[in-house]
């Protein structure tokens, strides 16, 4: 029978929550939508001293916005709750006994100042093959040595001992077939001081006790790999090994390595989803939710960065993602991250998103500024008019506060020089022939011929009429503004600027 599919996001909670980590929780749960599997939210909370208080929540509320919903979480709990590590210490320490009691690791008893003592004396000194029998360990002391240091509670670790000259080999299900040489491969800590497990040994003792059946995570996990497999087949798990797929790194712009938060800040935009705030500090980091992203954008832009569906396609709602999701489509090669690209993704769904949908933002929006819009089918047709000119949910304001307020400045210099009593009368007039019902194509209609008969080019009166009801030389088309605005308002307008541009 088919092993049910069971995936895992399995952040810790350090902090902000980078876009790669977004992206690995969503290929997860696209990969568990696909096959009506299970997608699961483990926290990864056994490293005590980079625990950051609020981390957790704030990962869950990324994960809501982005509408990637775990199945089981710490939060909604489930078959094999609980869902943070920090809650099953107990649990770990077994695995560390039964892997000494069967000689694939070991006790190590080195204090920090012996360990900071060879790594000073030996350059990229590791803790392995080479060295392990040059330390202090169960390895090379006696029993009696190791007992007596046991029974006094002396500080120590339990470390796996790699084994000498052989080759762990998996295949993975986007880079295939990967060998490491365990010569290479350190003796990596499994149980800490403290007692709590390190990543290594939690992360395959709870993959195995939530019968994960894949594990999708970012590339920067592949070295820890080797330990893993090994880990999975000492503890006598090979049969029941999840399938392996580590994610293309995400890059900096240029190519130029992994895509850092420093980069963000030194580039200009935003490298976590929602913003994040350093409990300790203070500091506040800019997400893409609050610097105006749709939640449908990011994650569309986010599954392109190393997979796309095999055509020219690029705009996916999450069900089509689900629907076209294949493993086989996920590249090797990292993939460089292009803000531009990105906002060029909100601007299309912003687009594409009818205004009853973007009407709740837009309202929240204004709020935020102190501005209650209180009529919403005005508030509709100005969105449907001015949305095609938003890349950001917050360029909104900006691109359509005209609408709701008249211009208190105008852009003279843009009309004065070139204006006269001629044009004076030609507006003076126009107001006469405005009246709610008509569109904008006979708005346009009537301005033109009555152009004609004021001897004016229509050109020369656009611009003006426009900063009359905009203030300066932008927004959509200004018959479509005057419609919009209603008869009323177009008049009123009218007037207040022929008396500030006299
Ligand atoms: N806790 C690890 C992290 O923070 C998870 C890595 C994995 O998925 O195995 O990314």
């Amino acid at each position: 029978m088919e092993k049910k599919v069971r995936v895992r996001f399995a952040p810790s909670p350090t902090g902000g929550l980078h876009l790669g980590g977004v992206r690995t929780a969503l290929f997860n749960y696209l990969f568990a939508k696909k096959h009506n599997g299970t997608f699961v939210l483990r926290v990864e909370d056994t490293d005590q001293t980079r625990f950051v208080a609020g981390a957790e929540e704030y990962i869950v509320s990324c994960l809501a916005w982005c509408g990637i919903h775990p199945d089981e979480s710490p939060q909604l709990g489930g078959q094999f709750e609980p869902y943070r590590q920090s809650e099953r210490k107990s649990t770990y320490k077994q695995y560390a006994e039964q892997l000494i009691a069967d000689g694939f690791a070991y006790y190590a008893f080195d204090t920090p100042e012996e360990l900071d003592a060879k790594r000073k004396e030996i350059p990229n000194f590791l803790y392995g093959l080479s060295s392990r029998m040059g330390m202090r360990n169960s390895l090379t002391l006696s029993e009696e040595e190791v007992n007596e240091l046991l029974k006094n509670n002396t500080p120590h670790v339990v470390r796996i001992k790699m084994p000498a000259d052989e080759q762990v080999s998996f295949v993975d299900m986007i880079r295939g077939l990967v060998t490491f040489e365990t010569n290479l491969v350190d003796d990596k800590v499994l149980l800490k001081a403290d007692g709590m497990p390190t990543y290594h040994l939690a992360v395959v003792a709870d993959d195995r006790a939530m019968e994960i059946s894949h594990i999708f995570r970012g590339e920067e996990w592949l070295p820890s790999a080797p330990v893993h497999i090994l880990l999975w087949k000492c503890l006598g798990w090979e049969d029941e090994m999840p399938g392996w797929a580590h994610l293309p790194l995400i890059l900096k712009p240029d190519g130029n390595g992994k895509l850092s938060k420093r980069d963000g800040d030194r580039l200009g935009f935003p490298v976590y989803a929602q913003n994040w705030t350093d409990p300790k500090t203070g500091d506040m980091t800019k997400g893409f939710k609050e610097l105006g992203f749709m939640p449908e954008a990011f994650v569309n832009l986010l599954a392109m960065l190393g997979w796309n569906d095999g055509t020219d396609q690029e705009l996916f709602t999450m069900a089509g993602l689900i629907e076209k999701f294949s493993v086989e489509r996920i590249s090797k090669a990292g993939a460089k991250f292009d803000f531009e690209k990105a906002k060029w993704y909100n601007h299309e769904w912003i687009k594409q998103t009818d205004a009853n949908g973007l009407l709740d933002i837009v309202k929240q929006e204004y709020a935020a500024k102190g501005v209650i819009l209180a009529d919403d089918q005005f508030t509709l047709k100005v969105i449907d008019l001015i949305k095609d000119r938003c890349n950001l949910l917050t360029d909104f304001v900006a691109q359509s506060e005209y609408f709701f307020t008249a211009p208190a400045v105008y852009d003279l210099p843009a009309v004065q020089s070139k204006w006269n009593a001629e044009k004076d009368a030609f507006f003076k007039s126009y107001i006469a022939l405005l009246e709610d019902g008509p569109g904008a194509v006979e708005l346009e209609e009537k301005f033109k011929a009555l152009a004609v008969e004021h001897n004016l080019k229509p050109g020369e009166l656009m611009l003006p009429f426009r900063i009359m009801l905009v203030g300066g030389k932008f927004g959509p088309g200004v018959f479509d503004i005057a419609v919009t605005l209603g008869a009323e308002d177009t008049k009123k307008r009218i007037l207040a600027a022929l008396a500030a541009f006299a």
